[in-house]
């Protein structure tokens, strides 16, 4: 299972669902994280795949 790698959090579980649309490859939808990292997934099906995930702005560094 894959999870943030600012602050670990599973990417199975998102935090808050910025929006959600259709496109050409599927549901394309943005989530961000509890650490405040912003997340595209594609949504395939039953599959929620992270394809691009932004750094942290203006957080401090999370400590793993
Ligand atoms: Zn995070």
């Amino acid at each position: 299972m894959q999870c943030c790698p600012f602050c670990g959090w599973p990417d199975d579980d998102p935090v808050t669902t910025v929006s959600r649309h259709r496109s050409a490859s599927g549901v394309t939808v943005w989530t961000r994280c509890i650490c405040g990292s912003l997340q595209t997934r594609i949504l395939r099906g039953a599959v929620m795949e992270v394809c691009a995930r932004s750094r942290l702005s203006g957080h401090p560094a999370a400590t793993l």
